[in-house]
């Protein structure tokens, strides 16, 4: 199949480091978060120490939460697929930000109440975790120092916020994770066209039919469906992004209704590249009116060196 195509340098570049971008988002969200913590904290609402049943940190889980909203907004607009190895990124940042936390609070107490002596952030750390205490629900008072147990629930905290932080990316993208992904790029690829082709054979007609012609006209009504979609899978191993998208807008726009059956192709296109995936599903009553789809055949390109 012979197509147009432009030369490579017209196009515009690819988003190669979309992690970049849900980095960055990430790290500006959780910045602007943590600053609003520090703002209360100094106002004397300290929202990371809030503990439901003192043992489930549920003030750091809402401040890694809105934190985590820049890495999954992000994540979503650009079709990114969160690997193993970029949670595992997510993870160590969100523990670094929590840190840096603590650590301007600690400039803020040094300029304050330690200005020539020598105290260290590793001394300022111990002192917040032995010198924590719980604020009593009865009266609002402060409780006493617990003491090295204090380090547990400072942990619990630190822990607390980096799950909330990872929550939500992870939920952002599992709601598309059975969607194909571009190897290239690591995003997901995005529908760019559909296209049916439907067989002409309504299903009120062959349902009234004896059992045994019924098997016949089924198979007669779905074996040029198959055989056209294997056709066409076959002509696309090894085409361009372009062929796929030419090939798939001569099918028919719209699957037919109460017919024997429909095959239904699906090309997506990563949003990185001119890598494609192009999937074809059976839709369709089997012999005894049960309704039923199954996938037939997918096609899948990398789209290196090709143009639109
Ligand atoms: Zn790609």
């Amino acid at each position: 199949m012979s197509v147009p195509t432009v030369p490579a340098s017209a196009l515009p570049p690819p988003t190669h480091h979309p992690e970049l971008i849900v980095l960055m988002a990430g790290v500006a969200t959780s910045a602007a978060t943590l600053w609003v913590v520090s703002l209360l904290a100094d106002a004397g609402i300290y929202v990371m120490g809030w503990y439901w049943f003192l043992l489930v940190p549920v003030g750091a889980l809402l401040v890694g939460l809105v934190s985590g909203l820049g890495y999954a907004m992000a994540a979503r607009k650009v079709n990114m697929k969160l690997t193993y190895g970029f949670v595992s990124g997510m993870v160590f940042i969100s523990l670094l930000d929590y840190f840096a936390n603590h650590y301007v609070s600690y400039l803020s107490v040094l300029e304050r109440v330690h200005p020539s002596v020598e105290y260290s952030f590793v001394s300022y750390l111990q002192d917040i975790c032995e010198t924590m205490t719980f604020s009593r629900t009865a009266d609002g008072g402060p409780g006493e120092p617990i003491g090295l147990l204090g380090y547990l629930f400072k942990g619990l905290e630190a822990a607390g916020y980096v799950a909330g932080a990872t929550i939500p990316a992870k939920m952002a993208v599992d709601s598309v994770a059975s969607t194909p992904d571009c190897l290239n790029c690591r995003q997901y690829y995005a529908p760019e066209r559909f296209g049916y082709l439907n067989a002409p054979e309504q299903w009120a007609d062959v349902a009234e039919l004896p059992r045994l012609e019924r098997i016949l006209a089924m198979r007669d009504s779905r074996t040029p469906l198959l055989e056209r979609t294997e056709a066409i899978m076959d002509s696309l191993e090894g085409a361009s992004c372009a062929e796929a998208r030419m090939a798939v807008s001569k099918l028919e726009k719209t699957a037919a209704m109460g017919n024997t059956g429909s095959v239904t192709f699906t090309l997506r296109k990563c949003p990185g590249c001119m890598a494609f995936h192009l999937s074809a599903s059976f839709v369709g009553y089997g012999v005894d009116g049960d309704f039923s789809s199954r996938k037939l055949r997918s096609v899948e390109s990398t789209g290196l060196g090709q143009a639109a």
